[in-house]
Formats: structure tokens, C-alpha cells, sequence
């Protein structure tokens, strides 16, 4: 075993202090003058975000369990981002801190239940200022009305995968079909029709897909019955070398799926016509469940492969729909001037270490797939491993506009990274706080600190701390805090830990 080294040079400034120098100097200016038309030249931008699919299941990422030709096209035509993490891996607290490019404690939005205040700064109001056309369809799912958008239609609250209504500001339309086809529906139909040709726009198109309970559309009922999709490793984890906090949550595939996770029931609000078809697909199923009646870790094995299959037969929807997407910016000639951006609010356990959903600071749910195309700004099929989050996609987005980037932001802006050209300073660990507990799945709150070889976890409410060398243990299966060989790393983290807090802000949080 190599000896453990933990690199803390400049981490402070990595962390961001060193931002406004290299701002200053912006690409999106360099931009400009090449193409010497401000107007024309600045990019277009398609933010396609999905709810809870982690970069495992994306073909270029590597997925061993499914394909992803569309969604891949954006990783081989553009680049692709293997070290991108969320600040605090939740629904709607990522949202916020996409928004406003500030952590969960700064936004205010902390929690699922908390309200997002709408009337603070966000990168769309900003790109609206600077005369962007701004529109958002699809999942918000921040309590609050959309505020910054020329023009929303949202789900209401986390919308249901059939024939979801859209709320707008003149009321609410109701649409019948699958989720995933509707929300890119709308999106090509401001496309085609809404915006104003010649102008910049933003379009934020986010799909409520592959989030809990996980209902296939009608495309995609039947895919993957002939397979069995590979098991991960850790399915039967007992969280021997973790905390009290693992051993408390309460997202087993084997013990916290319900019924209509599993589809033993049909869905409610299903048409007649899309209930026959979902019946047509889950009645054979469910009768050859009844009739074996698995128990013990055949049953376990049934449960995966039902979550995991619906899972993916989500994504299967969304892939084909980004397709969509692309195939208009490519026949209306947008492709080589937008920024196309495919990411998801964070990442997911897919069975790993037996679980579904998010909320830790552990690799699945912390990281986020990231694949950003721009034929006119990034060399095709590049990738990057610098520590990137989705606290820097609001000054990223202001950076390729050319819109002075608030002082008050607390991310960086990836323009660089995109052009090839990583800053000196750049950051050298990366924060992330979880605060929602208690909570439906029990998972303790926790704060931590990683960099690119080592996570130091604290569950605050338990006292708890938890060190993993990450290019020793990449599965995070054995805590090494307290083996005296890491003492002096788990020393020189936590003093880093408490310098991040403080350069956040977030220190001052007393919960
Ligand atoms: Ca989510």
C-alpha cells in the first residue's frame, strides 16, 4: 500500500478565493472579439437535467447495466466531467444551489420542505438582465413560482409520470401522455415557436425521470424482460466498516420498498388504454412472483431487478428524448453555437451497498454525471477530472454570456476547465452538508470534506466521524478513521474541514 499523502496546497484559494482574478480575463469575451458580433456570438444554452440518475447508468460513464446512445452523444461530442459533486444530494436543495450558486445554508433552501425564496438573485434573472430569453419547463419543484423565466411551465410539485398537468403563469394545462414525452413536447415547442429567433436564450428543460417510483412510459414496458441486469458487488453490504449512521438509515432495497415501488399494484390516473398496457407488461410478472414466492436473498435478487429494471426503463425515456432535442438543434442549425448541459440533481444508489436513493456524502449519491457539448467552445470527446459542483454551474453560465459574475457566488466558473485550461489555484477539496433529518429514510446529518484521494465525513448528530481512502477503498467499505497510519491525514482534513466551513459560511450554522 502506497503511503497515504493528502495535498493541501492552497486549498483555500482552490476553494474559490482566488476566483475574481481569474475571472476578469473571460473566455466569453475572448468569445466575442473572434467572432465580432457580441450579439451573435453569445452561445445559446440547453440545461437538460434529470431527478436521481447517477453516472452509472449513463453508457459513457461506463454503464454495465444499459445504453445510452443520445445522452452519450453529448460525452463524445463534448466533455465529460468524472469529478462533479453536489453540495447536498436532495431534490430540491441541489435546484436552489443550481440557481443561485451558493450553498444550501446561504440559499436558505435546505431541505425538501423549505421554500425556495424567489425573490433572491439567480443566474436566469441575470442572464435575463443581459438580455437572454429565459424558459424553464418541466421539474421545479422549489414550492415557490418560478421567478427569472420569460417563460415556465412546471410540473406541480414532483408530478406524477402520466398525464401530468403544467402550471404557468396563466393557470395550469393538463396533458395526456407520459411525463418525459410532454415536458421535451413543450421544450421543442418554445423552441419552434416561442422564442425569439436571434436572440440568446436559456432553456432549463428538467424531467421529473428516473425518480422514485420509477413508472416506465409506454415505449418501454417490456425492455429488459429478457435480461438480468448485473448485480453490483456491495448488493448484500452489512456496513461492517461504517458508522452507527449506516447501520440506522432506512433505504434497503431489501426492507424499505413498498408495493408500488415494485409495481405489484398498478398506478393510479392511468388512461384505460395506458392501463392496459402497463397490465399487459406487470400481470405475467407479478403472477410468476406470486407463484414462486422468493424469501431470504432470492427475494432481495427480485426486488433489484424489478427497481433496477424500472429504473432504467425511465431512463431509456429520457435518453430517447434528449435524442429529440439534439435532432432539432441540429436541423435548425443551433447545434454549433448552444451549450448543451446533461447532468442530474445528484447522484443514486443503484444497489449499491443494498440501497436506493440519495442524501450521503458517499460516492454514489455525491456524484453527479456532467456531459457539456459546445462544437463552437469544447474539443469533442474530452474529459475532465478536476473537483467540479453544481455550486459552479450558475457562474459557469454567466461566464459563457459574458455577464459579470456576483461577488457573492460561491462556486467557479468551469469555463476554463471547458476550454482545456485548468487555473493553478484551482479548488483542491470540495464541501457538502446533508441536512434533512428526521426524514423519510433516516439519514443522519452530516458534513464533510473530499479531495481527490480522501473523505472525511462528521454526523454531527451522532458524533460520529468517518475517513475513506478513496484510491484504497473506492467502494467506501472499511472507515479508516482512527488507524493510526491516517492519523496525521484525518488531522490535516478536519482542520481543512473547519477552514472550508469558515470560508463558506457555514460554521456559523448551529443545527
Ligand atoms: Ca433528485
Amino acid at each position: 500500500m502506497s503511503t497515504p499523502r493528502y495535498d493541501r496546497r492552497d486549498l483555500l484559494q482552490a476553494a474559490g478565493l482566488g476566483a475574481a482574478t481569474l475571472l476578469l480575463p473571460g473566455c466569453a469575451g475572448q468569445l466575442r472579439r473572434r467572432n465580432g458580433s457580441p450579439e451573435t456570438a453569445r452561445p445559446n444554452i440547453v440545461f437538460i437535467m434529470t431527478d436521481d440518475h447517477c453516472a452509472p447508468a449513463i453508457g459513457c460513464y461506463g454503464s454495465r447495466v444499459n445504453r445510452t446512445p443520445n445522452i452519450d452523444r453529448l460525452g463524445h461530442e463534448g466533455m465529460r466531467f468524472d469529478s462533479c459533486f453536489c453540495t447536498n444530494a436532495i431534490c430540491a436543495p441541489s435546484r436552489a444551489v443550481i440557481l443561485t450558486g451558493k450553498h444550501s445554508h446561504v440559499n436558505g433552501l435546505m431541505t425538501n420542505s423549505d421554500q425556495f425564496d424567489g425573490a433572491q438573485q439567480t443566474f436566469p434573472k441575470l442572464l435575463r438582465q443581459a438580455g437572454y430569453q429565459t424558459t424553464m419547463i418541466g421539474k421545479w419543484h422549489l414550492k415557490s413560482a418560478p421567478t427569472g423565466f420569460d417563460h415556465w411551465e412546471v410540473l406541480r410539485g414532483q408530478g406524477p409520470y402520466y398525464n401530468p398537468a403544467l402550471l404557468t403563469n396563466d393557470g395550469e394545462s393538463k396533458y395526456t401522455g407520459y411525463t418525459t414525452d410532454i415536458i421535451t413536447d413543450r421544450a421543442l415547442a418554445w423552441l419552434t415557436s416561442g422564442r425569439a429567433p436571434g436572440r440568446p436564450f436559456l432553456l432549463m428543460c428538467q424531467h421529473k425521470a428516473p425518480h422514485r417510483n420509477w413508472q416506465p412510459g409506454p415505449k418501454h414496458l417490456t425492455l429488459y424482460d429478457d435480461v438480468t441486469i448485473p448485480e453490483p458487488a456491495t448488493l448484500f453490504d452489512d456496513w461492517a466498516g461504517r458508522g452507527t449512521a449506516a447501520r440506522q438509515q432506512e433505504m434497503t432495497i431489501s426492507g424499505h420498498l413498498s408495493d408500488d415501488d415494485l409495481k405489484l399494484t398498478p398506478p393510479n390516473g392511468l388512461t384505460e388504454d395506458q392501463l392496459a398496457l402497463w397490465n399487459a407488461a406487470y400481470e405475467p410478472r407479478n403472477e410468476a412472483f406470486r407463484r414462486v414466492q422468493p424469501t431470504g436473498p432470492a427475494l432481495v435478487r427480485w426486488k433489484y431487478q424489478r427497481y433496477v429494471k424500472d429504473y432504467l426503463r425511465c431512463v431509456a425515456s429520457v435518453d430517447d428524448n434528449v435524442g429529440r432535442l439534439l435532432a432539432y438543434l441540429d436541423e435548425s442549425g443551433l447545434a454549433h453555437n448552444t451549450v448543451v448541459v446533461y447532468t442530474s440533481d445528484q447522484g443514486w444508489f443503484l444497489g449499491e451497498h443494498g440501497w436506493y436513493d440519495k442524501r450521503w456524502m458517499y460516492e454514489e449519491s455525491l456524484r453527479m454525471p456532467l456531459l457539456i457539448r459546445w462544437p463552437a467552445g469544447i474539443t469533442p470527446g474530452t474529459v475532465n477530472r478536476d473537483l467540479c459542483q453544481n455550486l459552479d454551474f450558475a457562474e459557469t453560465f454567466l461566464d459563457l454570456a459574458g455577464v459579470t459574475i456576483p461577488d457573492d457566488m460561491q462556486g467557479r466558473s468551469l469555463v476554463p476547465l471547458l476550454k482545456g485550461r485548468r487555473p493553478l489555484n484551482w479548488r483542491q477539496a470540495i464541501y457538502y452538508q446533508y441536512f434533512e433529518h428526521p426524514a423519510v429514510h433516516n439519514v443522519a446529518r452530516h458534513y464533510g470534506i473530499r479531495t481527490q484521494r480522501y473523505k472525511l465525513i462528521y454526523f454531527y448528530q451522532l458524533d460520529e466521524w468517518e475517513l475513506y481512502d478513496l484510491k484504497q477503498d473506492p467502494d467506501e467499505l472499511q472507515s479508516v478513521y482512527g488507524d493510526p497510519a491516517y492519523a496525521a491525514i484525518a488531522q490535516e482534513l478536519e482542520t481543512d474541514l473547519r477552514r472550508l466551513r469558515t470560508y463558506y459560511g457555514a460554521s456559523a450554522v448551529t443545527d
